[in-house]
């Protein structure tokens, strides 16, 4: 069975609102089993939600609404619903009199406009809200010919979630047939989306039960399998197939399976060669050291390091030799070496990194244009230098620099 979300609020189609409800909801039903296959924001307007229930009703089997039960003129949903269904809403003297009992309760009066809240759709089940006022709404039966489930709950997150988890959940389970989501996830590092779209294409395009998505970050591709069974070790099995063959063609290009960040991984290896890792940052101006430390524990194999933005610092904080700043410029290959050499030696710790580069937007010249970047790590072994072009703005390029410095380590250690 497939679902339908349907947020409703206009102050969700302004730049200041976002619908945060469909993510909690789409977490629930993907744990029964139920994808989402469409999900809208729709404002407070009776023929735009009208159109949105009948869209939802033909083509989804379970369709969910949350906000506009409220009193007010704009809170329309039951009234859509009731339109797209083809039938009529009932007043519901139990609902008035709990509402007008919880009012009395604070010494409120009720107003009239209230009594909206009272509005049941025919054939609807009425689920109480344990945390407000408007009542959520379950609704299952045949609609021209298709089994459908419709509920409505309330827009406010808490009174949404409270419903759910008490009236929704169980009712859901029941009508549901048994089954299981499961997503194996695959992180890969320092390729690019096309290269490892055409690497891999041929084999998720043999498994068209597993819904293949591939997600493009800064240096850092994720690659999503998504299964469906009757149980969950079914649902995981399948998905696990498509990712071992994912995983044998792209070798040691993936760095995580588990959902581990490159940041996590890199400490991995670090504490099990038992080895320590400093850093000299220029153009990332401290990114890098901030990715490594955000991981708890960290402590156990960063020592630490300095953000070396002028030349100045280069030289007195990481020895970076003056004259060889002057003979081949700050963001050179050389002085990406000495950094990480010289960081190392300043913090006596197993490895050093060094970066520099032209973050931009400006800075750039033909020579080392915006997007340069010199990254070097150190150890005994000696000093690797991998210079690369990234695209982007000044914060893309800073994020693909450190995602290169951390995946050099990696590489190093494993
Ligand atoms: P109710 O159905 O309970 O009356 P409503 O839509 O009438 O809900 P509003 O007063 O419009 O209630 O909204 C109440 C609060 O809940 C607002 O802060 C609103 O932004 C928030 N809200 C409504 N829908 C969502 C959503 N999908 N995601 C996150 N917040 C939401
Ligand atoms: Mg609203």
């Amino acid at each position: 069975m497939n679902a339908e979300i349907i947020a409703v609020g206009s102050e969700m189609l302004t730049p200041h609102r976002i619908d945060t409800n469909s993510l909690y909801l789409t977490e629930q039903l993907n744990l029964l089993g139920v994808d989402v296959v469409f999900k809208s924001i729709v404002g407070d307007n009776l023929r735009h939600l009208v159109a949105a229930a009948q869209h939802g009703l033909f083509r989804s089997d379970i369709l969910i609404f949350s906000g506009g039960l409220g009193p007010t003129e704009d809170d329309l949903t039951r009234e859509a619903v009731a339109e797209a269904l083809g039938v009529s809403l009932r007043r519901d003297p139990e609902i008035i009199g709990k509402l007008e009992k919880r009012f009395a309760d604070r010494g409120w009066k009720m107003t009239p406009n209230n009594a909206k809240q009272a509005d049941v759709i025919e054939g609807a089940t009425v689920l109480p809200n344990p945390n407000g006022t408007a009542s959520g709404q379950w609704l299952s039966g045949e609609f021209e010919g298709r089994e459908r489930i419709v509920i409505l709950l309330p827009g406010p997150p808490h009174e949404m979630k409270a419903l759910f988890e008490q009236e929704v959940r169980d009712r859901l389970r029941a009508k549901v047939p048994p089954a299981h989501l499961f997503t194996r996830t695959l992180k890969v590092a320092m390729l690019g989306e096309s290269a490892v779209d055409a690497r891999v294409a041929p084999i998720y395009k043999r498994y068209p039960d597993v819904d293949t998505t591939i997600l493009a970050g800064a240096g850092e591709i994720e690659l999503h399998f998504k299964t469906r069974a009757a149980t969950l070790e079914d649902a995981q099995a399948r998905a696990d197939e498509v990712a071992d063959l994912v995983e044998d063609e792209l070798d040691d290009a993936v760095y995580s399976r588990d959902g581990q960040s490159l940041e996590q991984i890199v400490g991995y290896w670090l504490q099990m060669r038992n080895a320590t890792l400093a850093v000299a940052e220029s153009c990332t101006g401290g990114l890098l050291a901030e990715r490594i430390t955000s991981v708890a524990g960290s402590s156990r194999y960063f020592v630490g390091g300095a953000v070396v933005y002028s030349n100045n610092l280069k030289t007195e904080f990481a020895g970076v030799p003056a004259d060889m700043i002057v003979r081949h410029g700050a963001v050179s290959r050389e002085v990406a070496a000495a950094l990480a050499e010289g960081i190392r030696y300043r913090c006596e710790s197993t490895l050093g990194v060094g970066i520099t580069g032209v973050a931009g937007p400006g800075g750039g010249s033909p020579e080392k244009p915006v997007g340069l970047v010199f990254h070097a790590v150190a150890s005994d072994t000696g000093t690797e230098v991998i210079q690369r072009s990234f695209p982007g703005d000044r914060k893309r390029i800073r994020r693909f620099a450190s995602t290169m410095a951390l995946d050099m380590v990696r590489r190093k250690l494993m």
